[in-house]
């Protein structure tokens, strides 16, 4: 079978395509602006490389949505699928009912966690993750006679879905502009940003800085008012912002100070990406409540879960509180079994530790060409960030304009067989591969992230 098969001939392949715009609603788009480019329509993976409808291949740098840690067309996982089908497609998991991949994988994923996560409740992705996180939160405090206990804290450029509780943690502008009102009691304090952010890198405080606005806003809010801070421990979307080393740890010790929880948002850096099975563990510090989604099955099945503390479970026990929540496809059968054989998979082959090597291969690489429009390249494991400036030493920044520099880096990459993941609102390059990528399209990536960004960076600087 041939790349793209089944749709190449002239009627079926146009059709899909003006089907495609016809019917089919995208994602974060504008609606004139996709029927004037037109759609890509992906057939076919392999790897890292996957093909569109007309046969044309690209390196996925960006791994979909920056969730396919294992690769595309593992054959054992598609296997897997098709035997729990067979046996039992569907059982729920509400009151008394289980089924058992469900409670394999919830076993799985409580000895894999930080000490004292030991439960685990199950999503279908990201932001319902984030809603189970709120939600486990606010009822905590409660449950421990906090009545008020509600707000929640959050990092101005995070990311945690959007859905209208996951949209109301997420600070974006652009994203919330016109869906308000928004979900009372979210709250956002600046984002440990080093580059860009009031502390920088040069300053050995930065950390310790960065946390003590989580406290100042603790105690302008009202401690008893607060019932968690939610972060991601590297920031994902925002533009893969690694916190000072000693960030978290602070931001731990203030949790605990107040009676707050921690919630950690690991969707993105979970399960291998960042170098570690978790991110957090590499800041040594360990959430009350942490969110998974993504690497968790690869995308070979849509899943989530939030792992969740014994003692947070224990307290709500305690009181007696009802845990009113659930989703019909909580604990899904074939989505536990494929995320079990993908968990297997990343520790057969070592993906995480192979994800630490390649990134630095990657840093080290990118860095070594000296491209005066890269003023910084930083990321933990295979995911990666550049930030791409009008001039190195001053660290300016194009101008946006009309069309802002990134979307015409992205654009060349494209046009080399590229897919990139770019920043949505700042000038910064977002590279998060397959987590088996090979040292060669790693080298190749830096060759063409390297020409593309001196030949868009040029181009801009001789328009002035
Ligand atoms: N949290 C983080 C850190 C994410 O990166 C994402 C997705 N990019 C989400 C939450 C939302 O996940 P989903 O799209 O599966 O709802």
């Amino acid at each position: 079978i041939g790349p793209g098969a089944g749709f190449r001939t002239g009627g079926d392949h146009m059709n899909l395509k003006e089907l495609d715009l016809r019917h089919l609603i995208h994602n974060e788009v504008r609606f004139r602006e996709l029927a004037r480019k037109g759609t890509t329509v992906i057939t076919r993976a392999e790897g890292s490389t996957i093909w569109d409808i007309d046969g044309r291949a690209y390196l996925d740098a960006q791994a979909g949505m920056v969730l396919v840690n294992v690769g595309y067309g593992r054959r054992e996982l598609g296997a897997v699928a098709a035997a729990q089908m067979e046996r039992l497609m569907y059982y729920h998991t509400y009151f008394q009912y289980s089924n058992e991949p469900a409670v394999r994988l919830a076993a799985k994923l409580a000895s894999l966690a930080p000490e004292g996560l030991g439960k685990v409740f199950f999503t279908l992705g990201g932001a319902e993750s984030v809603e189970t996180a709120v939600k486990i939160a606010r009822l905590y405090q409660r449950a421990r006679g906090r009545a008020d206990g509600h707000k929640i804290i959050c990092l101005d450029l995070g990311y945690h879905g959007n859905s209208l509780g996951a949209l109301s943690a997420t600070a974006f502008e652009a994203h919330r502009a016109y869906y308000g009102p928004l979900v009372p009691g979210f709250v956002h304090i600046p984002s440990p940003d080093t580059f860009e952010g009031p502390f920088r890198a040069d300053d050995p405080e930065a950390g310790r800085k960065y946390a003590a606005l989580l406290e100042e806003r603790i105690l302008a809010e009202g401690p008893e008012t607060v019932a968690a801070f939610l972060a991601e421990p590297i920031l994902g979307v925002g533009g893969i912002i690694v916190p000072p080393d000693d960030y978290l740890k602070h931001v731990r010790r203030i949790c605990d100070k107040y009676g707050v929880l921690l919630i950690l948002d690991e969707v993105m850096t979970g399960f291998g990406r960042a170098g570690t099975m978790w991110a957090c563990g590499q800041f040594g510090v360990v959430p009350d409540l942490m969110c998974t989604a993504k690497g968790l099955t690869s995308g070979y099945l849509p899943l989530g879960a939030v792992l969740v503390g014994d003692h947070v479970i224990e307290a709500i026990a305690e009181a007696d509180f009802p845990f009113e929540h659930g989703f019909t496809y909580a604990g899904h059968p074939v989505s536990c079994a494929v995320a079990m054989e993908n968990i297997a998979i990343l520790e057969r082959e070592g993906l995480a530790e192979r994800a630490a090597r390649m990134g630095e291969r990657l840093k080290e690489a990118l860095l070594a060409r000296d491209n005066p429009y890269i003023a910084e390249v930083r990321g933990r494991g295979l995911m990666v960030a550049a930030e791409l400036v009008r001039d190195r030493e001053t660290r300016e920044r194009f101008p946006e304009g009309n069309r802002a520099f990134r979307f015409d880096v992205e654009a060349g990459c494209l046009r080399e067989g590229v897919i990139t993941g770019i920043a949505p609102y700042r000038d910064t390059l977002m590279i998060t591969p397959p987590l088996v990528i090979t040292e060669a399209e790693i080298d190749r990536l830096v060759d063409v992230y390297d020409r593309v960004i001196r030949q868009e960076g040029d181009r801009r600087r001789k328009q002035g």
